[in-house]
């Protein structure tokens, strides 16, 4: 199975800057693992255009559990689809943060996302307090259960809350422990579904640290904030 490499733009991109990001990627030439960028979604159709005929794909960062309806501010995932995104980001710990996300929403999300075609890529990751306690496992494992639905078919980030964002990685040890966990619960739950889900890890990879993370087992790609506003970054974490 190809490793995926997802770069999660956040609030980052005006239609210059979302061009400068995306149009290098035309040139990656050959590469062993797959590519998606993850713009802001004023940009997504401008980068579905930029990326036309590429084999970089497209996501969103964020869905409605509705196909439309009154939700001032929203966007469905069946919106995400038309405008050429194969993808979106759910669950993400921003949005669990800053919007209260629960898993029962996340899950509604997914199940939209699905019905819209979209392939959901669902975040789990614990808290600095949370580790330092050592319930780690416990509330990856129950966010895992409630944001899931049954019959998952989609991706899973794993992200270290402590190392978005602020340059701190998780420990090769430590992902390989988390990752390892999360196989056993996606089989455990999905069967021998759960042994082809792509599990992401994310949190401050670099160039410099994506070969060694990439390598750890049952890790099945990185998802990139901060490296991926830069093509180059990004480029070279797909190539480490
Ligand atoms: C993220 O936002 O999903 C992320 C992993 O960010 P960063 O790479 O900047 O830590």
């Amino acid at each position: 199975m190809r490793q995926l490499i997802a770069g999660n733009w956040k609030m980052h991109g005006l239609t210059a800057e979302a061009a400068a990001i995306a149009t290098p990627l035309l040139d990656a030439g050959a590469l062993t693992r797959d590519l998606l960028v993850c713009p802001p979604a004023t940009q997504i159709a401008a980068v579905v255009r930029i990326l036309a005929g590429s084999p970089v794909a497209v996501g969103g960062q964020d869905c409605h559990t509705e196909t439309h309806g009154a939700h001032t501010g929203d966007i469905s995932a069946a919106m995400l689809r038309d405008a050429g995104a194969r993808f979106v980001i759910l669950g993400h710990s921003e949005r669990r943060q800053n919007h209260g996300e629960s898993d029962a929403l996340v899950r509604a999300k997914t199940l939209a996302a699905v019905a819209a075609g979209l392939t959901p890529i669902v975040c789990v990751g614990e808290t600095d307090a949370e580790r330092q306690a050592g319930r780690e496992s416990s509330v990856v494992g129950g966010q895992l259960t409630g944001s899931l639905p049954d019959g998952f078919a989609g991706v899973v980030a794993y992200e270290p809350v402590w190392a978005i964002g602020t340059g701190r990685t998780a420990t090769e040890a430590d992902v390989a422990a988390m990752h390892l966990f999360i196989r056993q619960e996606l089989v455990r739950r999905f069967g021998a579904a759960g042994e082809e889900t792509l599990i992401l890890y994310g949190g401050s990879v670099r160039p410099s640290n994506a070969a060694s993370l990439l390598a750890v087992p049952h890790v099945g790609g990185a998802l990139v904030g901060g490296a991926s506003l830069k093509a180059e970054d990004f480029l070279g974490i797909a190539r480490a």
